[in-house]
C-alpha cells in the first residue's frame, strides 16, 4: 500500500529530513582519523534531541544506534562501536530522525583524511548515481526507470550494485512501499505519482555486487572485502518533479574544499 502524502505532510517530512541533513553535518565537523564511530553517534544523537525529534534508527528491529556506521567494505547497517577511525577509510553515515511523527532518512559516505583517487571515484560515481535516479523520479515514470538509470550509471563505470537491499517509502513509518531498488528495467514497477515520499539510496561497491551479513546480525559488507559507497536522499514527488526533503548543502558547507 502506497501512502501519496498532502503538502501538509510533505512539509512535515521536509523537516524532518532537515533536522537529518543538519545532524549529518554535526557529524562531518568530526569524522577525523582516531574519531570512534560511538563518538559520531553521540554528537548525532544530541543534536537530533536538541531539535525536538526523535533518532529514528535507534531500537528500530532491535538496532542500538542512532546513526549506521559503514567502514570501507561495509555496505550498510554497520553499529556504532569503538572502532577508531584511520586515515585512509571512508565511512558512510545513514541517519534517520523523527519530527512529530515523521521519518526524515538521509546517508553521506565520507572520507577520512586523505582517500585513494580509486576510491574518491567510486563516491563521486555513487553520488553522481544518485542524482541521476533523482532525475527520473518524476510523474508518469514508473519505479524502475530510477533504479535502471543508477544501474546503468554505475554498471558503465565498472561498479557493483547491490541488489538485496534497496530504497522505500517514507511518511509515518521509516520504511514504507514501495520498494526502490537501485537496478531494474525501464517502465517496470510502481506508477510514479505526486505525493510519493521515496528514499533512493545506491549502494555501489568497487567490486562485486555481492555481500553477506556479519554475525552481529547487522553489518553488511561486500563479499570481496572491496570498498562500498552509500548516499541517500528522501524525495517526494511534488507538482510532477522531485523535491529533494534532505540536503547535501550543510555538510558540503563543512567540508569546504574537501567535498567530493
Ligand atoms: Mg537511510
Ligand atoms: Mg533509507
Amino acid at each position: 500500500m502506497i501512502y501519496l502524502k498532502t503538502d501538509e505532510e510533505i512539509e512535515l517530512l521536509r523537516a524532518a529530513n532537515q533536522i537529518v541533513a543538519r545532524t549529518l553535518a554535526e557529524v562531518a565537523k568530526v569524522i577525523a582519523p582516531g574519531v570512534t564511530t560511538l563518538k559520531l553517534d553521540a554528537v548525532a544523537e544530541e543534536y537530533i534531541r536538541s531539535q525536538g525529534a526523535v533518532p529514528g534508527f535507534k531500537g528500530y528491529g532491535g538496532f542500538p544506534g542512532t546513526l549506521c556506521v559503514s567502514v570501507n567494505e561495509n555496505v550498510v547497517h554497520g553499529i556504532p562501536s569503538n572502532y577508531a577511525l584511520r586515515e585512509g577509510d571512508i565511512v558512510s553515515v545513514d541517519c534517520g530522525a523523527v519530527k512529530d511523527g515523521y521519518n526524515g532518512d538521509s546517508t553521506y559516505t565520507f572520507c577520512v583524511g586523505e582517500v585513494d583517487e580509486e576510491v574518491l571515484r567510486l563516491l563521486r560515481t555513487t553520488k553522481e548515481s544518485l542524482y541521476v535516479g533523482i532525475e527520473h523520479a518524476v510523474e508518469g515514470n514508473r519505479i524502475g526507470d530510477i533504479g535502471h538509470a543508477i544501474q546503468e550509471y554505475c554498471e558503465k563505470r565498472g561498479y557493483g550494485v547491490v541488489r538485496e537491499m534497496c530504497g522505500h517509502g517514507v511518511g509515518r513509518k521509516l520504511h514504507e512501499d514501495p520498494d526502490v531498488p537501485n537496478y531494474g528495467r525501464r517502465g517496470t514497477g510502481p506508477l510514479i505519482k505526486n505525493g510519493m515520499v521515496i528514499a533512493i539510496e545506491p549502494m555501489i561497491n568497487m567490486g562485486s555486487k555481492n555481500i553477506v551479513i556479519e554475525r552481529d546480525g547487522w553489518t553488511t559488507r561486500t563479499k570481496d572485502r572491496k570498498p562500498s559507497a552509500h548516499y541517500e536522499h528522501t524525495i517526494a514527488i511534488h507538482h510532477g518533479k522531485p523535491d529533494i526533503l534532505s540536503s547535501f548543502e550543510y555538510v558540503e558547507e563543512v567540508l569546504g574544499d574537501r567535498s567530493i
